[in-house]
């Protein structure tokens, strides 16, 4: 029998982790699976899904720029896709896609399995309201956060993500210029695809609770550096990127793809020993 087909969907996709995250996942546990990488334009991307159906795929994983796409096409959806707008998993299920959104709960994860943080009671800082952003935002209530602040370049789409929580005590969005008037909080992620840039953007250290404040960035590599540098000249209790969380979200697609709950540990390991040989390289 010939192997059962995945892949990633995304532009750009050619320096994905995600093939060698499911390949190892699919050696770990013995199971037979494809798992490869497609580049696809926005105006290719139901052409694409459409093909990948004829030729026997069953799952994909839905990356930058489709997730807003991939859950707008889904006939079935788990409420954390919908509560996030976004899917970054889909499965064919015969007659159409079934889409869930496991960003948020690889992040959660991430922090509480792999780094033994208690996210209970934090005051949350949310920097960002694009896919990802809203992908985590529903999982970090659930983690317990006290209370969530969203803040946004784009201020109309904070208001929205927030609208979309359903929480108003709870969660609320605010103005990036009114950072300093903030007060100070127990975790900070940066969900923006600033990057590089971030070094020109100069968040006030007073966001920092001094003692026991988590920053997380949601990229990794270069990406993440200009965020994490500053949250350690800042004072933040640890500074973690995205990576674990996107070894997690990986394991969760895998989970409900194939029924088996990957241990994530090797992966993760290997991962992370490339990236910080780059990093110092
Ligand atoms: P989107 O394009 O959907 O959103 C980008 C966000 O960044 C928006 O909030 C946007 O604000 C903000 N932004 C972009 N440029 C600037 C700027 N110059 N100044 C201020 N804000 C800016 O991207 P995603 O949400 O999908 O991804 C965000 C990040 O999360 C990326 O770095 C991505 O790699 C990472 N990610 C990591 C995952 C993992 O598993 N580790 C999973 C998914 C994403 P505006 O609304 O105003 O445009």
């Amino acid at each position: 029998t010939t192997p059962a087909r995945y892949a990633v969907v995304g532009r750009p996709i050619a320096h994905s982790l995600s093939p060698r995250i499911h390949a190892a996942f699919a050696r770990e546990t013995g199971i037979a699976l494809t798992y490869t990488a497609i580049e696809a334009a926005p105006e290719e991307f139901e052409a694409v899904l459409a093909a990948f159906v004829a030729e026997g795929g069953r799952g994909l994983n839905v990356t930058l720029p489709h997730k807003e796409r991939a859950f707008a096409l889904c006939a079935e959806a788990t409420p954390r896709a919908r509560a996030a707008g976004a899917a970054n998993t889909l499965t064919w299920t015969g007659g159409g896609w079934h889409g869930d959104n496991t960003d948020g709960a690889g992040l959660v994860r991430d922090l509480t399995e792999r780094r033994r943080h208690d996210l209970r009671g934090r005051r949350c800082l949310l920097l960002g309201a694009g896919g990802a952003a809203r992908g985590v935002a529903p999982l970090l209530l659930d983690a317990g956060v006290s209370e969530l602040i969203v803040v946004n370049r784009t201020a109309e789409r904070a208001d929205a993500l927030c609208l979309a929580l359903g929480e108003p005590a709870r969660a609320r969005a605010r103005y990036w210029d009114d950072l300093d008037a903030l007060g100070d909080f127990g975790m900070i992620v940066n969900a923006t695809s600033l990057g590089r840039e971030q070094s020109r953007v100069g968040l006030p250290f007073g966001l920092v609770a001094p003692g026991h404040c988590l920053a997380v960035d949601l990229s990794y590599g270069e990406a993440a550096v200009p965020f994490l540098a500053w949250a350690r000249a800042a004072g933040c209790a640890d500074a973690v990127d995205g990576l674990g969380m996107l070894v997690e979200q990986a394991a969760e697609s895998f989970q409900r793809w194939h029924g088996v709950r990957p241990d994530t540990g090797p992966v993760y390991a290997a991962l992370r020993a490339r990236a910080d040989a780059l990093a110092t390289a």
